[in-house]
């Protein structure tokens, strides 16, 4: 049998087989084309050119009907996505379902960075909740020791629908809840788009993302919260950060600090992240009022708690130097392009 007749006969062996194979990519590793390569050194010198030429011909058909082949069961494996569907944030990043990857596209920067918060948190001991985006007031106001005609009230400017409804300011909505659902120890973080009234600026913005953190136990002091919020930072910044608390007041916590972390870009020396002051403050955190606990069915002579709540967009417009927060949704293209 002439060397093209060999060839002639190893392809159509070859594809019969392919039809066989589980996994059709075994096909180029098969040993009948090692032993056509390897006969190319029996040749005389003036005949390998054009057979080198056909048995490189084979492999490049093979290959093609090896993509052709997952191209045709990647189209089968694609199901309308629901987006709608609750997705398990609890759920590690790096063992999550991979949706498919659009070529085009690249994931919002808030998305990434919401990601690796929870991913820190969960390991921190956290169970991660997304929140709610439309709320009632005893959720948003009542539970949170907000009494009717409370001053604090006015400090939220919220949007609210006909039927009294609220699409909540705060991610601190969900804290009642996340009370009543797990009986202590409580260790839970809420992350979800809160909206409020404002007049719209480089650094305001009608919705913003927030990340909300709520612990209860026996014996919990503020020690525990600051330490904490030290870890979380560290964790997130990838350096060591000192950290400085003025007291504030907030009906939900008592007592109530601000906590402001050194500048993890410029440790103190003074950037333009932290404008040139060194301090960045970004938390505002407290001890559990004991009448949030009682109304979340948990008795406050028996159990402490701390609670905090930060921007998710600060912590990411800091990260990436973004300088208007307006650009988050703005959906320009120019702007998401830079996270590709
Ligand atoms: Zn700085």
């Amino acid at each position: 049998m002439s060397m093209k007749d060999t060839i002639t006969v190893i392809t159509q062996t070859l594809k019969a087989r392919l039809e066989q194979l589980e996994n059709k990519r075994d096909i180029l590793k098969a040993p009948e084309l090692k032993q056509l390569y390897n006969a190319m050194k029996q040749l005389e010198p003036d005949e390998r050119p054009a057979y080198g030429k056909a048995i490189n011909e084979l492999r490049v058909e093979l290959e093609q009907l090896v993509v052709n082949h997952e191209d045709q069961l990647s189209t089968a494996l694609i199901e309308p996505i629901d987006v709608t569907a609750p997705f398990d944030c609890n759920v590690p990043v790096e063992k999550r379902p991979r949706l498919l990857t659009v070529e085009h596209g690249s994931r919002h920067p808030l998305t990434t960075e919401r990601e690796i918060v929870a991913s820190i948190f969960n390991r921190m001991g956290y169970i991660v909740h997304d929140s709610r985006e439309l709320d009632d007031d005893y959720h948003m106001f009542g539970a949170l020791n907000f009494p009717e005609g409370h001053p604090a009230r006015d400090d939220y400017d919220t949007f609210m629908t006909d039927e009294g409804l609220i699409a909540p300011a705060h991610t601190s909505t969900m804290q009642n809840r996340i009370l009543r659902w797990y009986k202590p120890p409580i260790s839970a973080v809420v992350i979800g788009r809160c909206f409020r009234n404002e007049d719209l600026d480089p650094r305001h913005e009608h919705t913003l993302n927030q990340v909300e953190g709520v612990y209860v136990d026996k014996k919990v002091n503020a020690g525990h919260l600051l330490a904490t919020l030290q870890s979380f930072l560290e964790a997130y910044y990838k350096t060591e950060i000192e950290f400085r608390t003025q007291p504030a007041y907030f009906p939900f916590t008592e007592p109530s600090f601000e906590f402001a972390l050194s500048c993890p870009f410029c440790h103190k020396k003074g950037c333009v992240i932290c404008g040139q002051e060194g301090w960045i403050e970004l938390i505002g955190c407290g001890m559990i009022h004991p009448n949030v606990l009682q109304e979340g069915g948990i008795d406050p002579r028996e159990y402490t708690g701390f609670a905090w709540g930060f921007g998710l967009d600060r912590l990411v417009m800091m990260k990436h130097a973004i300088e208007d927060v307006r650009y988050f949704q703005s959906g320009k293209l120019a702007f998401l392009k830079q996270f590709k």
